[in-house]
């Protein structure tokens, strides 16, 4: 799938974001075929027709691979990240599988479909 800033996969970005919150939604990422196994892609949040964040991609089976850059003001260092967030399937009652996000925060690990950004994607908004 694309790059980070090619343009061409402007489905790609979060159009649709009104604030600083970032989303994750895995229902949409089953629904682009996002989800297979041994994937990259860039995924992209704009606002007012510029980027706000943007973070890459990696799938495994049954986890996918978050990196980007963050910082929580304007004053503090960028700060890499790069950690995993699992999967899980449930039986749909129509047939086929249902995927889930585990929360990659500490001592969490809830079954939740939209992941938000702040430091860590993670199944509550940051405060
Ligand atoms: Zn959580």
């Amino acid at each position: 799938m694309g790059g980070i800033g090619s343009g061409r996969h402007s489905r790609l970005s979060w159009k649709d974001t009104t604030d600083d919150y970032r989303s994750l939604d895995i229902r949409r990422l089953k629904r682009d075929g996002l989800l297979e196994p041994e994937q990259r892609f860039g995924w992209q949040w704009s606002r007012l027709g510029s980027v706000i964040a943007s973070i890459n991609i990696h799938t495994k089976s049954g986890e996918i691979i978050l990196s980007y850059r963050q910082r929580n003001t304007e004053e503090t260092e960028w700060q890499d990240e790069k950690y995993s967030v699992y999967l899980d399937y449930t039986p749909c009652h129509l047939g086929g599988e249902r995927p889930w996000f585990l929360c990659p925060a500490r001592g969490c690990g809830k079954r939740v479909a939209i992941l938000y950004g702040g430091a860590i994607f993670a199944c509550r908004r940051p405060k």
